[in-house]
């Protein structure tokens, strides 16, 4: 059984070099591809995406899992060859029932669709988006039908990016949170409102860059194994081990654009750097989830890189950076500003309280056109009507509506509802971490990172896939996902802020 083994282990990892030169290749056609190349690259990923594909799902691989699979029951359970034996298996259950015209005939359109809709943000038209939308749709229809479902076509894409999550599951959370956000935001409105105009002066953009690399790096994010460039939107992305790279924007007219969305990639980015290297070129070199991944960027982002403790430290160094901006601005005035709560337009910049209304209209637009109730080409109308709805705001165009997010381009429907998993997922992390290490919140304040770090690495990162997300979620925190520390968290930290 060795023997077949380490015949399985090969073949993976020869499959996990053809996924990792797509990830190269979708890399640089997000940085520095010039968009005369789109067609090229689209061939290019659509191969590599079908010999990756009929790789993996082969006969052979079958064979190998299934001989395999017998050899469980007398081993260690929490072993990594049986857990990578489990993670490979349920891999090919769900790839197997695709046929491969249809994954390369997906890489194809995903990666034509990415340059249309470039093209249609920037011109503020939906419609030079429309026919290439219209196709991501349909494939992923078609894919949810090859997976199969019980209640929605929904859970089937779903299942991709959240193992063992449901539609139902995520509509009972955005209930809950719906029950909770809207009187709290409610409640902010009524107070007067935070002026951030110290955000939105001109920050020079090269001073920017150069900031947030310094406080990543100081994160732990690690430059020697990783770089940041610059792209439309920001993402991580992670090429093996020893390359995990990050994408940034930078806006010279508002401060938290670039900076917190650094911190947002680097947690990303440190939870790759993080994963034991023996499981490299193996389907366990990833996280389990989406949801868990983003509980990491999200858990740096907002549990410290909004946190009065982490602009303690911080503040006075960026003040040292930018003088002509914030000399004389109290600290008070700049940690309301970052921590301003305002209905907004742009999901990457929403605040806290706010943010999982975004989430919940994407979700809401995804579930309807999945299920036949709209129509792709009537999404700018559903979507516009959802923000006056949630957030009470008009949507002037389409750039700062259902064109903002890079996602559908890419392929990636179903992925939004993560996101919210994430942030709730997050707050249980962060306080299971100062729980076992209770000096993380001075540490931070004296801009020390590392036993918040460590207690990551060693609970969350080292493992890569070798648990379900709702298996090392309890095992961490010893309980499943749940919106109430999510929700309190929220209360005391805004209610502080707001004097509420
Ligand atoms: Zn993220």
């Amino acid at each position: 059984m060795e023997e077949k083994l380490a015949e399985l282990k090969a073949r993976l990892a020869e499959i996990y070099d053809l996924r990792a030169a797509s990830a190269v290749l979708s890399w640089d056609q997000q940085t520095y591809m010039p968009p005369g190349g789109a067609g090229a690259r689209a061939e290019i990923l659509a191969t590599l995406s079908r010999l990756a594909h009929e790789k993996f799902t082969s006969t052979e691989t079958g064979r190998l899992l299934d001989e395999l699979k017998t050899t469980l029951d007398s081993a260690d359970p929490d072993g990594d060859d049986v857990r990578l034996i489990q993670a490979a298996a349920r891999d090919y259950e769900r790839e197997h029932k695709l046929p491969a015209e249809l994954v390369a005939e997906f890489a194809r359109a995903a990666a034509l669709a990415h340059e249309a809709w470039v093209k249609a943000r920037s011109e503020k038209n939906f419609q030079a988006f429309l026919p290439a939308l219209e196709k991501i749709f349909t494939l992923s229809r078609r894919a949810a039908d090859y997976y199969g479902f019980a209640d929605s076509p929904y859970d089937a894409l779903l299942d991709g990016y959240e193992p063992g999550a449901k539609t139902a599951d995520v509509r009972r959370i955005f209930a809950e949170l719906r029950d909770g956000l809207v009187p709290l935001v409610k409640a902010i409105a009524a107070r007067p409102e935070t002026d951030d105009s110290v955000l939105r002066q001109r920050y020079a953009e090269q001073k920017q860059w150069q900031f947030a690399e310094e406080v990543i790096k100081k994160l732990g994010y690690d430059f020697d194994r990783g770089r940041q460039d610059k792209a439309p939107h920001p993402f991580c992305a992670t090429f093996g081990l020893g390359d995990v790279r990050l994408t940034a924007r930078v806006d010279e007219n508002f401060l938290p654009t670039h900076l917190m969305s650094a911190i947002h990639e680097a947690g990303h980015g440190m939870y790759e750097q993080g994963l034991t290297p023996s499981l490299a070129r193996s389907p366990l070199f990833d996280a389990p989830s989406l949801g868990l991944h983003e509980s990491q960027s999200r858990l740096w982002e907002n549990l410290v890189g909004r946190s009065r403790g982490f602009w303690k430290y911080y503040y006075p160094r960026l003040q040292s950076v930018f003088p002509e901006n914030l000399d004389g601005v109290d600290f008070g005035v700049f940690y309301q500003a970052i921590n301003k709560v305002k209905p907004s337009l742009i999901r990457v910049e929403a605040d806290e309280v706010t943010y999982s209304l975004h989430i919940m209209i994407r979700f809401e637009i995804e579930v309807d056109v999945l299920e036949g109730r709209l129509a792709v080409q009537d999404i700018p109308g559903a979507w516009n009507a959802k923000y006056k709805d949630y957030l009470g705001l008009d949507v002037p165009d389409d750039s700062l509506g259902c064109l903002q997010d890079v996602h559908w381009s890419m392929g990636y429907v179903g992925y939004f509802s993560t996101y919210t998993l994430g942030n709730l997922a997050s707050v249980q992390i962060f306080e299971k971490a100062m729980a076992d290490e209770p000096a993380i919140p001075a540490d931070i304040e004296r801009g020390e990172f590392a036993s918040l770090l460590g207690w990551l690495r060693m609970n969350i990162h080292q493992h890569g896939r070798k648990y379900q997300p709702g298996e090392l979620l309890q095992r961490v925190t010893g309980r499943p996902l749940d919106s109430a520390p999510y929700l309190a968290y929220l209360q005391r930290k805004y209610s502080e802020i707001y004097g509420l």
